[in-house]
């Protein structure tokens, strides 16, 4: 009886510890998000990519859509993708990695290009057809993605913006959250103008 029970442990334990090897299993690391039933499959796809759920990543990722939508382009190997914007760190920066996932125009391919400029323009090249897009962000939508406005001038000390806070508390993630879950589920009308050429 004692002998069944000690090799029924020694099997248990083989298992945890990933056989004779003791090797890990290889895999993904786990992104700082807290699901919701209702996030679409490519929100939730995005996360895996970017880290978490952040409103600036999200924006990306709705600005490629919509300018890969508008030349007809696939994604991945018949896109060329230019963005203008202040993407010089997180969470402005957090734009290019929605792009990426959005447009599959990746850092690896060399087909995404950041360009350091005040306001946010992304051009979108159908490199099949020739056709471009012209995506740009309308004042509804940055006005949700800079939400430290002129309004907060007057406060002590200076919020920092959402996206980059290093901070995990659950209030604050879940706070960032509800916004990019906003601008994902927003009519694409109401993000961007865009202009096909
Ligand atoms: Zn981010």
């Amino acid at each position: 009886m004692k002998l069944h029970l000690c090799i029924a442990w020694c099997l248990v334990l083989f298992v945890v510890h990933g056989g004779l090897a003791g090797e890990p299993t290889p895999g993904l690391p786990v992104p700082h998000y807290h699901p919701d039933p209702a996030d679409p499959d490519w929100l939730a796809k995005a996360v895996q990519f970017h880290g978490h759920l952040g409103p600036w990543a999200t924006a990306g990722i709705r600005a490629g859509m919509a300018g890969r939508e508008a030349v007809g382009a696939f994604g991945y190997f018949d896109v060329d993708v230019t963005v203008e914007g202040p993407m010089v760190k997180p969470p402005h920066s957090c734009f290019l990695d929605g792009l990426q996932v959005s447009t599959g125009a990746t850092l690896g391919k060399r087909n995404l290009k950041w360009i350091k400029a005040k306001d946010v323009v992304v051009r979108l090249k159908n490199t099949r057809t020739g056709r471009t897009a012209e995506v740009r962000p309308t004042n509804e939508l940055m006005d949700l993605l800079n939400p430290i406005a002129e309004g907060s001038k007057d406060k002590k000390e200076k919020e920092p913006p959402a996206e980059a806070s290093q901070k995990h508390d659950h209030h604050h993630d879940h706070r960032i959250e509800a916004v990019a879950r906003k601008i994902a589920a927003m009519p694409e009308k109401k993000l961007f103008s865009v202009t096909v050429r």
